[in-house]
């Protein structure tokens, strides 16, 4: 076999058997495939597709291409959470101590940010020493010591993912059904989780900008994970405009722990109570989602998730008494109030220009391997659908560069539209698959 002729064959429109997806995903992994023959064969699959067996497949492929971790010892049921990417999306950092303070425990390897979308890893650095890069054994021990990890993905794990994501991310080819659902899912079933919740974004400031393009998605994965005998719930999110108020990654980290002390903007603090209550429901301690609904909003009322927060920041090395006093955390040194220029109603907030800005204030990478500034980052102020008056602020740039503050300051002006009329505020949720 040779991957030119793989490459050409799903560049002209037909179906790869199991062993040629297979024979490439080793070759690539093993670094026997160079970068440019997997990206050139990505962007074949971003144009031409893959049908359901071809993608199961590759997501067979990839999970196996490394380490495949088994946590029954461990847990009585491991239960995961993976967010397609979104701008502003914190709700790991809340979700998951609220599952762990409830009983069910949660070890999860999380990622970089990809594109204009934030990275659970990115945020939890925010806490000077926090260590992401935990060996298995440390994970392991973590998970039965505290019932919760927050860590990267080993290199030992879907390695043929961390690949190839690392490549999409730089060649356009983020944006493709069959290339998502398997990297989400490889990833997921390699960690060894037998219950996953897939928070799937839709919108402006998501990779899959319609409806149907992410309930096709939604229902991929659901799809994957029943052939591969895990329980798998997807629900389907609004990423229209950003979630809560935070963008950046200390912002995020500071939204996260109001929310977890009780406060918080309402929209993102309702969303990380409904992802706890199915991640509660599928590891059997709640007995449908509203009821998880309310487990979790006790532990947050409680502050039993609180705890269980700053128990995690400490094991991983951070600074619990940032937890606390979260002025510790990282300041930028300019902060500009932004002001509407005329009054009526937001009819948009476009969460991918508000993404990009943070990028551009040095909140994400522009390529791979760029370092992060934790404390820049933007506040918005408003939701779709609110009034604003002239004058009123509209959103809070925060930046450690004054020409980029400015750049910043147009384009998230620019992703404000305010019109004439009501405007009927955006949904959390559209829908759910699975169960
Ligand atoms: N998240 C992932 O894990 N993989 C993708 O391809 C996109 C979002």
């Amino acid at each position: 076999m040779r991957a030119i002729d793989i490459i050409e064959k799903k560049r002209d429109g037909h179906s790869l058997s199991t062993e040629e997806i297979r024979f490439f995903i080793e070759g690539f992994t093993a670094g026997e495939i160079p970068d440019y023959q997997a990206s050139a064969w990505a962007m074949a699959v971003l144009l031409q597709g893959m049908d359901g067996r071809e993608t199961a497949d590759l997501t067979t492929a990839m999970a196996e291409s490394g380490d495949q971790i088994d946590l029954s010892a461990l847990v009585d049921i491991a239960v995961d959470k993976h967010s397609t990417g979104g701008v502003g999306d914190k709700t790991t950092l809340v979700a998951e101590p609220v599952v762990s303070a409830c009983g069910v425990p949660v070890g999860k390897m999380s990622g970089r940010g990809l594109s204009f979308t934030g990275g659970t890893l990115d945020k939890m650095e925010s806490f000077a020493g926090y260590r992401v890069d935990l060996t298995m054994e440390e994970f392991l021990q973590q998970l039965d010591q505290i019932g919760l990890v927050l860590a990267g993905q080993t290199a030992d794990l879907a390695p043929a993912d961390g690949k190839l994501y690392a490549l999409r991310d730089v060649t356009g080819t983020v944006p493709s059904i069959p290339l998502i659902a398997s990297s989400v899912m490889s990833k997921k079933i390699a960690a060894g989780a037998q219950a996953i919740l897939l928070d799937v974004k839709l919108g402006s400031g998501a990779f899959m900008p319609d409806q149907e393009q992410a309930e096709r998605l939604a229902r991929l994965m659901v799809e994957i994970g029943d052939h591969a005998g895990r329980k798998v719930v997807a629900l389907l999110s609004d990423m229209n405009q950003p979630l809560g108020r935070a963008v950046g990654n200390a912002l995020e980290v500071k939204e996260a722990i109001a929310t977890l002390s009780g406060g918080g903007p309402s929209d993102f603090r309702e969303h990380a109570l409904v992802v706890a209550g199915h991640m509660l429901t599928l590891g059997g301690a709640a007995d449908d989602p509203e009821h998880g609904r309310q487990l979790a909003a006790e532990a947050l009322e409680d502050g039993r998730a609180l705890d269980k927060f700053r128990l995690l920041v400490e094991a991983q090395g951070g600074e619990p008494l940032w937890v606390d006093e979260p002025g510790n955390l990282p300041q930028a040194s300019l902060i500009e109030q932004v002001e509407a220029s005329h009054s009526g109603v937001l009819a948009e907030i476009n969460a991918r220009q508000v993404g990009l800005a943070v990028v551009g204030l040095g909140g994400g990478r522009q390529k791979k391997g760029d370092p992060i500034d934790p404390a820049v980052g933007v506040l918005i102020h408003h939701n779709v659908g609110d009034e604003v008056n002239a004058g009123q602020p509209l959103f809070e740039v925060h930046a450690n560069d004054q020409a980029k503050l400015a750049e910043a300051r147009q384009m998230i002006l620019a992703a404000h539209r305010i019109v004439e009329g009501p405007v009927e505020p955006l949904p959390l949720f559209y829908g759910s698959f699975g169960g």
